[in-house]
């Protein structure tokens, strides 16, 4: 693929590493391609971080015609620059596409894109400990014409941020409030994919569990509000009496790549890893008769972030006194030593970008 670079007149002062929290600092510069009907994708380029316009008709903003990816570039300590299986992202964002009618962005073409726009912006990526480029390909329809329809014309874009450590002090527990009347996904709908849309959703059940004092929701299944399924950016495992529980990957949960990654480390360390649906009864019942020992949740964002409570209507369990389970750090320590080139990656996960 060949990409056209434009240079900008003026490159942006770089935050301060220590204070970089999430999505605030975007970078100097953008990977943009355009596809339409008769052409196909072409026109790559990376240019200036600059305001998209868009006609007001434009098919995304009337039908939420979207899909986004998201994952990083970590510095080693050799000052090299790695990405962390984005062939998954790609192929994750073909089959979000497919389920909106967008057309597919190839994998190799996004691999590809996304090691070039980190390769210009390489001075961007952070080398304080646990801070990262955050990376965000992401898609939309372009057309402008109202009426509910397969577009003619979409933008597929990269934007970067660095990001700070999720948690300034260590791993922190954080709250969670099952929610019991608001759904996220049902079967034959968009769970499965990164698309807007199940986003736009989703806030309200944020708003509430904020107002009562908790982080984040807890989703259960759309039919019948009995089975949890995954958390409102993360998937989430539970360990109960030594073995691990994570609801399967069936069209209704986001099929994690920090999900899969943990499947993998839990397989090769003995554990028996269930992937079936656990009832919020029973994990209700397993946190009070003390044989539920862990939870957490994994997406690439905070990588893992460990649960000390969970709510579900006026029933309030507290998980390892509210602490960091030792698994949970087990795992937080070795996923993040692989990205971090800091131990070996035995499972070829790592891309080297420079
Ligand atoms: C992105 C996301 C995840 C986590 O996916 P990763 O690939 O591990 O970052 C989980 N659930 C939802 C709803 C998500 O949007």
């Amino acid at each position: 693929m060949e990409i056209r670079f434009e240079k900008s007149s003026h490159l942006k002062e770089k935050p301060d590493q220590k204070n970089l929290g999430f999505g605030k600092y975007m970078t100097d510069y953008m990977f943009v391609m355009d596809w339409d009907k008769d052409k196909d994708w072409h026109d790559a380029r990376i240019v200036p971080y600059e305001p998209v316009t868009l006609d007001p008709a434009c098919v995304v903003l009337h039908y939420a015609q979207e899909t986004f990816e998201g994952l990083k570039a970590y510095r080693t300590a050799e000052g090299k620059i790695q990405l962390f299986r984005p062939q998954m992202n790609a192929r994750r964002m073909i089959n979000s596409n497919a389920r909106l009618c967008m057309p597919a962005f190839p994998e190799e073409m996004f691999v590809e894109a996304v090691k070039a726009l980190v390769k210009v912006e390489e001075d961007w990526v952070p080398s304080e400990p646990d801070t990262s480029l955050y990376i965000r390909p992401f898609m939309f329809a372009t057309e402008s014409a109202l009426g509910v329809h397969m577009a003619t014309s979409y933008k597929f874009m990269i934007i970067c941020c660095p990001v700070g450590a999720y948690y300034a002090t260590g791993l922190d527990p954080v709250k969670i409030l099952v929610e019991d009347e608001l759904v996220r996904a049902v079967k034959g709908g968009t769970g499965f994919t990164k698309c807007g849309g199940n986003y736009a959703g989703s806030i309200l059940g944020q708003v509430k569990a904020e107002k009562l004092g908790y982080a984040q929701v807890l989703w259960l299944d759309g039919e019948q509000r009995k089975y949890v399924e995954e958390v409102g950016t993360m998937n989430i495992m539970f360990k109960i009496a030594g073995e691990i529980y994570t609801a399967p990957i069936e069209g209704t949960v986001l099929p994690g790549v920090t999900r899969d990654s943990m499947i993998h480390l839990l397989r090769d360390w003995g554990y028996k890893v269930n992937e079936t649906r656990l009832s919020i009864d029973d994990l209700m019942k397993a946190g009070h008769d003390g044989t539920l020992e862990e939870v957490y949740g994994t997406g690439t964002a905070a990588v893992i972030s460990p649960v000390g409570e969970l709510r579900y209507k006026d029933d309030v369990v507290v998980i390892n006194d509210g602490k960091t389970g030792e698994l949970t750090q087990k795992l937080y320590d070795t996923l993040t030593g692989i990205q971090w080139g800091k131990i070996a990656d035995p499972y070829g996960w790592t891309v080297e970008v420079k």
